[in-house]
């Protein structure tokens, strides 16, 4: 116990990570609360907490409805409601609309805002495999997660343009032409920055091998000790020893350049974490690995 108490979370307070030249600011414990902000894409993956930092952030996409990812939502619609600030757009999985509404409800009931819709946010729903253009440049696209409740991952998707090979060599002012006259001129390519998976079991990555083509994957391993691996799947949660032997048996499919490991229980230390994850991770994965704690 007191070794655990050596260990002090502080949810409010987000861990800056470097990612390849993307950074990614967040905090995950299991139990407690995970959010995970990409300044550069103005996009905050769960919200268990609501640390000053992501009021800011006008796109928030939610996992699914265990209260340390999605605790913070409310309280992030009514900061921004007293700062003035427009409302964000929260996409959330459609199952959930319906439940987050009622919520919403009973909380603006308490405050004393009875029959003031403005009070309720107006929730953006997600299926299984949908697309959100965020803008020109990004597109985000959803997956089913296996947990123990319903739950969505998403991938954020940067669109590239090229010229089509047929129209390399032509000038500016005839390409422009071309494209007045309606004429697709380019291709286009999605290319996977980043996956993003709340909570999973390893039935996840079985069934969305796509997972593994993001530049960053991030995933989590709530559970790290030999003797915990029994309880993993059943809590609908990941075993470190799990998702190595997995990535192992095929490294070719690893195709992500960088592994953001995230959600530990709160019973290990930080030490300890240290410790299993780079005892048990493969060579070929080793410089790939960032701990998110
Ligand atoms: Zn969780
Ligand atoms: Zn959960």
């Amino acid at each position: 116990m007191t070794e655990q108490l050596d260990t002090i979370h502080r949810p409010s307070f987000p861990i800056t990570m470097d990612c390849g030249g993307l950074e990614v600011q967040g905090f995950s414990i299991g139990g407690l609360a995970t959010y995970m902000m990409v300044p550069e894409w103005r996009i905050c993956f769960d919200i268990g907490e609501c640390p000053v930092e992501a009021i800011r952030f006008p796109n928030i996409f939610l996992t699914h409805s265990h209260g340390d990812h999605a605790r913070g939502l409310l309280r992030h619609f009514s900061l921004r409601r007293m700062l003035n600030m427009p409302p964000a757009q929260y996409h959330v999985p459609d199952f959930l609309v319906q439940p987050l509404q009622n919520l919403a409800q009973a909380w603006c009931d308490l405050e004393g805002h009875r029959n003031r819709p403005e009070y309720i946010p107006d929730f953006i729903p997600i299926g299984k495999h949908d697309t959100v253009e965020l803008n020109r440049q990004l597109r985000v696209t959803s997956f089913p997660v296996d947990h123990r409740v319903r739950s969505l991952g998403f991938t954020v998707k940067e669109i590239r343009k090229k010229l089509k090979p047929e129209y390399f060599g032509v000038i500016g002012h005839e390409l422009g032409a071309l494209k007045r006259q309606g004429i697709e001129i380019e291709t286009e390519t999605a290319h996977p920055r980043l996956t993003f998976i709340g909570d999973s079991t390893i039935r996840t990555l079985e069934k969305e091998p796509h997972c593994l083509d993001s530049e960053v994957l991030v995933i989590e391993t709530t559970f790290i000790l030999p003797e915990d691996l029994e309880m993993a799947k059943p809590k609908g949660h990941l075993h470190l020893f799990e998702l190595m032997e997995f990535l192992a048996a095929d490294p070719d499919a690893c195709r992500f350049q960088h592994l953001v490991l995230k959600h530990f229980s709160m019973k290990y230390t930080r030490s300890q974490i240290v410790a299993l994850v780079r005892r048990n991770t493969p060579e070929f994965l080793q410089d790939r690995v960032q701990l998110m704690i």
